[in-house]
């Protein structure tokens, strides 16, 4: 079933920053506080992530490079309150089906680390501390046509980097770094949510934006949404997260950028980084494999929410 994985891959591997954005999730479930990327070649010569995670025991290590192996979902109950950022088991044998791809894990409470690689069946003792590393090399090697949809080195990179960011923005609470061809590009320890949003978007942002901190009912809205006085705001820089989820959605979108054209008649690419929580059982982020994109059950209200927050911080005088 290679061509099955194969295909499945198209969907879910679709450059470098796909597969990192897979294994750095990965790296995320497993309950890490640190977290290292290294990449070469904007990740398609090799992305490697080392995590300190709870680690994958040795029989388990070739069912995870395996279709439909995941450990986070038992029934089809916990699919409606899926806490994890995977739960399709569907990635990393995505990934093995297109590039060569190396686990090596040491599951708490184990002797010794052990290692399996794409191409072998059983997995072979190996030396490691403690939890995950990753290595993803030569993206879709064997299949020269998918190759050549892939785009140079630097925009490749660029790709990666803003997956990094994303979930970079999301978990504050655990250390990450990201290198590329042995430079380091983000090096960020653990810290406050403003204090990483700062970390990442730079002092100016945070100096002409204004703090959100919302609540009613079980929604609640934080993050930080700029003041027309930031003039670098670009398209790139509209981040919005659900339950700590990237999501680009268009009812959310609209809720912004109407809350903005209601009260800053202006500011026609707003910078903003949002975290929306909510009761899980009030939204459903199984729509697509990709998974930026979300429904929620009262749209009305979400909606409104958003857009009632916003204008509220953004009219207080001194905007
Ligand atoms: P999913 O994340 O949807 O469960 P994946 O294909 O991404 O599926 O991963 C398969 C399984 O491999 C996971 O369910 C998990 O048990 C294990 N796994 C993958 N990466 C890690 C990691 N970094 N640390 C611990 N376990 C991992
Ligand atoms: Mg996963």
């Amino acid at each position: 079933d290679l061509l099955v994985n194969q295909i499945a891959a198209g969907e879910v591997v679709e450059r470098p920053a796909s597969v990192l954005k897979e294994v750095l999730e990965n790296a995320v479930d497993a309950g890490s506080r640190a977290i290292e990327v290294q990449l070469e070649q904007g990740g398609v010569r090799r992305i490697r992530v080392a995590d300190d995670g709870c680690g994958i025991a040795r029989d388990d290590l070739a069912l995870a490079l395996e279709r439909h192996a995941t450990s986070k979902i038992a029934t089809l109950d916990d699919l409606e309150r899926v806490g994890t950022m995977g739960f399709r088991g569907e990635a990393l044998a995505a990934i093995a089906a297109v590039a060569r791809t190396i686990l090596t894990s040491r599951a708490s409470g184990s002797q010794h680390a052990w290692r399996i690689a794409s191409d072998e069946r059983e997995p072979t003792p190996a030396a490691l501390n403690h939890g995950t590393v990753v290595e993803v090399a030569d993206l879709y090697y064997s299949t020269p046509a998918r190759r050549k949809f892939l785009k140079s080195e630097g925009t490749e990179f660029a790709h990666c980097d803003e997956m990094f960011r994303r979930v970079a923005l999301a978990r504050p609470d655990v250390a990450l770094q990201l290198s590329h061809n042995g430079r380091v590009i983000h090096r960020l320890g653990v810290a406050d949510p403003l204090a990483r949003v700062a970390a990442l978007m730079g002092d100016d942002f945070v100096a002409h934006a204004r703090e959100v901190e919302s609540e009613a009912g079980t929604l609640r809205l934080t993050g930080l949404a700029s003041l027309p006085a930031y003039s670098r705001a670009n398209r790139d820089a509209q981040y919005f997260f659900v339950n700590g989820r990237f999501v680009r959605d268009k009812l959310l979108t609209h809720a912004v950028r109407q809350a903005y054209a209601d009260i800053l008649h202006g500011a026609r690419h707003p910078a903003y980084v949002l975290f929306l929580s909510l009761d899980p059982a009030g939204v459903d982020v199984n729509v697509h494999p990709a998974k930026i994109e979300v429904r929620f059950r009262d749209s009305r209200a979400v909606h409104q929410f958003v857009f009632h927050a916003l204008t509220r911080v953004l009219g207080e005088s001194g905007a």
